[in-house]
Formats: structure tokens, sequence, C-alpha cells
């Protein structure tokens, strides 16, 4: 039998401080991020897209600013990220160097994933590293951050980058195996559940409240994160990070809890674009271009005769036909100004007529639903 992650095209691993940091020392884990990284390299040669989600920057930060141990103040959390950050960068650099493979920095604040909104950026910067062969190294940007940071808050930031990703596949190493039905700390006869289709309060219960101490956010982020993800039609999988390998171990069918979506990528993003999502304007197409969106094609701006409302690149706007009737929505991919300018024109024109290089489509045709 092949392991789900075996099954998924794009997957998003998560890396937690605990695994990746020695205790209050600070040290990096050298040898098991070169055993994770050979994992990842091995999941590419068999044609998997790998992204990275990690943590670490605050716990390896403090140790360099010879910040004592216990709670620190946020602007000391910030002042640790900015230095622990670069260590942490150069660390995957190194270990997936090992094996050829470049990797490249990616901050992202939660804001900027948060119900996908400037979204369109960001992953169209994830998509170019990944067709250009790079894996995208994500943290969130603490330094800019401006509510707490929480240890925990990268689950969340894994399933917000999964959902914008289009991935597959969430893997959420941890120092636990998965999710149990009871708080094996607590209970030795606790059993570990293989897998959860749906994410109900009992399952919630099951969670329980995060652990004290600051090297993992507990299951309750977790489970949000599951939440999020397989709204958005991603797989995820919670499993033991603490062994050398993991990534091996899951495909290899040890035990662990995957969290299944019923549907896929594709489809959530499909639905979402359609139903969750207010249109900020309206651009009208000719002849041409509707019959050219019925057979599955973007919209190129050559056929769109009007351009109305106020919207930025990233927000949902409608598609009327020439006779006015809504054909459907989509995510655009200039503001209205810009779209106004180059409305009617070829897209080999848009570079002289806005000053840069934008995408040759006003709404790509996987951003765009018809109705
Ligand atoms: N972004 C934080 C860091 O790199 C960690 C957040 C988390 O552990 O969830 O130190």
């Amino acid at each position: 039998m092949t392991s789900r992650l075996d099954q998924a095209r794009r997957i998003v691993v998560k890396i937690g401080s605990a695994l990746l940091v020695e205790g209050q020392q600070g040290h990096l884990r050298r040898a098991w991020l070169n055993a994770l990284a050979d994992d990842l390299a091995a999941l590419r040669h068999d044609g998997h897209e790998v992204l990275i989600v990690t943590s670490g920057a605050i716990a390896i930060g403090r140790r360099h600013l010879g910040l004592a141990s216990g709670p620190l103040r946020l602007e000391e959390s910030q002042a640790a990220a900015a230095c622990g950050q670069i260590r942490l960068a150069h660390a995957y650099q190194e270990a997936l160097g090992r094996h050829e493979i470049g990797v490249a920095q990616v901050l992202l604040t939660l804001d900027d994933t948060e119900g996908r909104r400037r979204y369109l950026n960001a992953l169209s910067t994830l998509n170019t590293l990944l067709r250009l062969g790079a894996v995208p190294v994500v943290n969130e940007n603490d330094t800019v951050a401006t509510g707490e940071i929480r240890f925990g808050d990268n689950d969340r930031l894994a399933a917000r980058v999964a959902m914008m990703a289009s991935a597959d596949a969430l893997v959420l190493l941890s120092d636990i195996d998965g999710l149990y039905d009871q708080d094996p700390r607590k209970a030795p006869d606790a059993k570990l559940i293989p897998e959860v289709t749906a994410i109900t309060p009992e399952i919630i219960a099951m969670g329980g409240k995060a652990p004290a101490g600051d090297s993992s956010g507990g299951m309750e982020t977790k489970l949000i994160a599951a939440q999020i993800a397989t709204r958005a039609g991603c797989d995820m999988v919670i499993a033991d990070g603490r062994i050398e390998h993991p990534l091996q171990a899951i495909r290899n069918g040890s035990a662990c809890t995957w969290f299944t979506a019923d549907e896929n990528p594709a489809g959530a993003r499909k639905r979402w674009i359609a139903g969750s999502l207010k249109a900020a304007g309206t651009l009208t197409v000719d002849d041409g271009a509707l019959a050219a969106l019925e057979r599955g094609r973007s919209l190129l701006p050559a056929g769109v005769t009007a351009v109305d409302g106020r919207f930025e690149r990233g927000d949902a706007v409608l598609v009327k036909g020439p006779d006015g009737q809504e054909i459907g929505r989509g995510l655009v991919a200039y503001s209205c100004d810009d779209a106004r300018t180059i409305a009617g024109h070829k897209s080999g024109e848009i570079e002289g007529l806005l000053g840069y290089r934008g995408r040759e489509e006003l709404i790509h045709r996987d951003d765009l639903v018809m109705s």
C-alpha cells in the first residue's frame, strides 16, 4: 500500500522549534536536519513538490543575543526572530544544498494569508520558486507581527500556506505521533486515531488544551490547522518528528494521524471563489472572450470592454458578457486602474502601457469560476 503522502503532488512540511533546536542552549540539531533534508530530496526525486514552513527563529536567536531563559517581551521575541531567522534559513540552505537543492526564504504574516486576501502575490512567488526548482522555506515575519508571537502560530501559518498553494498534503511534524482519544501523558491506555474524516466536536475535545512549555502549540492549534487544510481540500497528517527520517517513516506506513479532505484543492478553491467572496468590481467582455472563457481559457485584457468598480490585485470581480449577464467570477491579477489601462489591449502591450511586466491574463483560468 502506498502512503497518502506518496499520492500527494504538492506537499507542505511544517517543522516546529522543538525538533530543530536543542533545549535552552539554542543549538541547531544539524544531524536531524540533514536526515530531514534527505527525506525532502527523496520526495522531490519521486516527483513531489515540497514547501517548508519552519519555526525556530526565536529559539535560535535568543541564545545569540544572550537573552535569559523565560518568557520574552514582544520586542525581545522580535529581536530574537530577526537574529535567528538568518541562521535558520542558512541551516536549511546548507542541509538541502548537500542535495544541490536551492532554498528561498519567504516571510509571511498571518495577515498576508488571512482569508486568502493578498494571496495572489505570495502564491505567484511560491509557484515561481517551485517551477524554478527551489524549496520555499516559510516562516512568520515575526519582526513585523503586531500580535503576541505565539508558539503554535506556525501550525496555522502552515495550513494557510497549504491552502494558498493548493497543496494536496500538509505534514505537521510534532513531538507526538498523532491524535489520541485521551491525553497519552495521563492515560496509559490512550489510543492513537489513524484517520479522521471529519473534525467533529468529539475530535476537538480529544485535542484538549496546549500543554505548558514553549516548544509546541499543542494539539489545539494542530486541529485548527486541520480544519483550515481539509476545508481547502488538503489532507493533513500529524506525525512524530523526533525520529530521524520522519517523512520516510510516514511513507513507510508508521503510526500517525491523517485528517482527510473530502474534495481536491482545485475544487475547494473554486468553491471559495464562487461562494464566499464579495465581488469588488465587474469586467465586461466581448463575444470573442466569452467564447474563449466557455472553452476554459483565461481572460486576457484584449477581450475586456469595460471595467467597473474599485478593486486591488487579488480581489474578486464579476465577469459579465456583452449583454450584461453574469457569466462567472474570478480573482483579478491587476488593480482597477491598471485593468482600465490595459483593457482592450494585447497582452504583449502590457509592459509598454503600465511600465512593468505583469501577468498576461487579467484573470487566470485557475482563478476563474464560470456560473
Ligand atoms: N515563528 C516563530 C519562530 O520561528 C515560531 C512560531 C511557532 O512555533 O509556531 O521562532
